[in-house]
């Protein structure tokens, strides 16, 4: 049978598949089987939802996850499934089970207020749009859970964020048009939960404020544009999904995917870059998209201006250069600051550098090096 599945096979029928074949050894080649058919429900998924929504299939990005999802997002409200709010189906760890839920992101928040703060605000904010929509889910009778039956500190995040749920019994699926009519239901409502989330709080957590989410967004449209010729959308998604989870170098947490937006469009995937500062070339993993005018002091456009950045190295470069011992003059020479004291040591440490030329000084950037210039030398 497993091998007969394509893509007009009925949804409740590679629901089945999937949950009776899954597993999270690598080696096996009912893995990769599972894999197909998650991609032919992805497709059949993707027909379903209105065009501007994503879905994406993960059975765990680098460790095999115990509870393969499927998400779906409106990509207006959200521009990853670590923030905001989106539609989910996953799997319990014993794959008795399919839900379909509307959960909100959990990676997002953990990595900004930490786990257990993450988990109230989570659970928080579940449960009041569990009491706006109560007249919904009284109605529809949806429930307010799910079980993923797993000890994994994720799926336990998973269960805080859902607000709404419909639990299926995998050995006993509804026909394909009742799945389809459950998923519709559900599609209705997410934007309403999205305005009400908004509404309720100014200050909710659970989104990146409105600011940030126009940076990123502006940023990854820049970031798709310099990947167009090269990489597939869904590549570019993909992508977009790991720069958070493999990136730890992006600083503080409001403005984290801008940093991580800013990092990828510098450095693309190279593992080596030459460093603006030293012209050494360095591994990138120790190496920072550094501002070069502030980011406190940058307007939205600066912001998401790409050459706002430039590749220094963390061998001493970042620092000496952003607190103002290495400064660049207004024809791109990097100069000693004649108003710090030096040592003799840190003068020999800086003694091959000053006097470069830095590559990324050019008629477009000059302005945003004026700036640094006068701010280190206090006339700011
Ligand atoms: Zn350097």
């Amino acid at each position: 049978m497993t091998n007969n599945l394509t893509i007009s096979s009925k949804l409740p029928l590679l629901f089945k598949e999937f949950a009776s074949i899954y597993t999270i050894d690598t080696e096996s080649p009912e893995r990769e089987r599972s894999k197909e058919i998650l991609k032919l429900m992805k497709t059949k998924i993707t027909d379903l939802v209105p065009s501007n929504y994503y879905v994406k299939g993960s059975v765990g990005m680098g460790t095999p996850t115990p509870t393969p999802w499927i998400g779906i997002r409106d990509t207006d409200f959200t521009i990853n499934f670590r923030n905001g709010i989106y539609i989910f189906y996953s799997f319990p760890e014993d794959m008795s089970a399919l839900h379909l839920a509307i959960g909100q992101g959990t990676d997002g928040l953990k990595e900004e207020v930490g786990a257990a703060a993450a988990r109230l605000q989570l659970t928080s904010n579940a449960a009041s749009l569990q009491h706006i929509f109560k007249d919904t889910i009284k109605e529809k009778k949806y429930s307010k859970k799910i079980y993923l039956k797993s000890t994994q500190n994720r799926a336990s995040s998973y269960e805080d964020s859902v607000v709404i749920a419909r639990n299926y019994n995998i050995e006993k699926l509804p026909p394909e048009e009742e799945l389809i009519d459950d998923l519709k239901n559900i599609i209705d409502i997410y934007p309403k939960m999205v305005v009400a989330l908004n509404n309720y709080s100014q200050t909710i957590k659970i989104n990146n404020d409105a600011s940030d989410k126009k940076l990123e967004k502006e940023l990854t449209k820049k970031l798709k544009k310099q990947y167009k010729t090269s990489k597939s959308q869904e590549d570019i998604e993909e992508m977009l999904e790991n720069l958070t989870e493999t990136d730890s170098t992006g600083g503080k947490s409001s403005g984290r995917n801008e940093q991580q937006l800013l990092r990828q469009l510098l450095f693309q995937n190279e593992i080596t870059f030459k460093c603006a500062i030293c012209r050494e070339m360095r591994p990138v993993n120790i190496m920072v998209a550094g501002h070069i005018k502030p980011r406190t002091k940058c307007t939205f456009e600066e912001k998401t201006d790409p050459q706002i950045v430039m590749p220094i190295c963390k061998v001493g470069c970042d620092e000496l250069f952003e607190k103002g011992y290495l400064i660049i003059d207004s024809e791109g020479y990097i100069k000693e600051n004649d108003s710090k004291q030096y040592t003799s040591d840190l003068s020999k440490f800086i003694k091959n550098i000053v006097g470069n030329k830095c590559e990324y000084f050019n008629e477009h950037t000059s302005k945003y090096f004026q700036y640094k210039y006068d701010l280190v030398k206090n006339k700011q």
